[in-house]
């Protein structure tokens, strides 16, 4: 699990009113751009400013119960907690709805990548977070990269996550994919070490295939 910095870390305000947690988990993750300018700020406190200045906007401008999103990571790649309850939804296998895709918040969980993706290329920093973020999401909702990840254009009239970015979607799966498989073991000279990693990997992939004929 990548280093997510928590509401008290940033100083988040209280939602209006309490979060409204699904028993299940998200079937897909929508990958966003902030659309805020591509700053080169790459520090901490860049970082959890940037998530209190997206939740007063939510909340003051757009009138939102709380930050719209589940989960935001800065150009500097720190991770840090959206919506109240978020966190710990995940480690339930559940879902905290929030307000980051109309018409498809109660089945999906969306990421805020600070910056805009239009022309200009996503800081390396910022990707490898996005890796593992969508890694420890994947493995957390038992869900299949090449499937459950998509962007935000893909539900709603939007440019979000930009371009250059959306592109990038089909090496995100394929890296989260990659990620997943070396998690069920590294190769080991040992051959007993090897045939357990082997047998841990098809399980989990049973595991996932038998899920999704659902
Ligand atoms: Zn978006």
């Amino acid at each position: 699990m990548p280093k997510v910095y928590t509401r008290k870390d940033w100083g988040a305000v209280a939602p209006k009113r309490p979060p409204r947690v699904l028993d299940r988990p998200p079937d897909h993750i929508i990958v966003h751009h902030t659309a805020s300018p591509n700053v080169s700020d790459t520090s901490r406190a860049h970082a959890f400013a940037l998530s209190r200045q997206i939740q007063r906007f939510h909340m003051e401008s757009r009138h939102w119960d709380d930050i719209g999103e589940q989960l935001t990571i800065s150009r500097g790649g720190y991770v840090m907690e959206g919506r109240a309850g978020a966190l710990a939804a995940i480690g339930r296998n559940e879902l905290v709805v929030g307000a980051q895709s109309l018409h498809h918040n109660q089945h999906t969980l969306g990421i805020e990548n600070e910056g805009t993706y239009l022309k200009d290329d996503v800081p390396a920093k910022l990707w490898r977070s996005l890796v593992e973020v969508c890694a420890w999401l994947c493995t957390a909702h038992n869900l299949d990269p090449a499937t459950a990840i998509v962007g935000h254009r893909d539900y709603n009239d939007t440019d979000c996550p930009g371009d250059v970015l959306y592109r990038r979607l089909p090496r995100l799966r394929k890296e989260v994919a990659r990620k997943l498989g070396s998690d069920a073991g590294p190769p080991e000279d040992d051959d007993t070490d090897s045939e357990a990693s082997r047998r841990a990997f098809l399980a989990q992939h049973r595991h996932r295939g038998g899920k999704h004929r659902h």
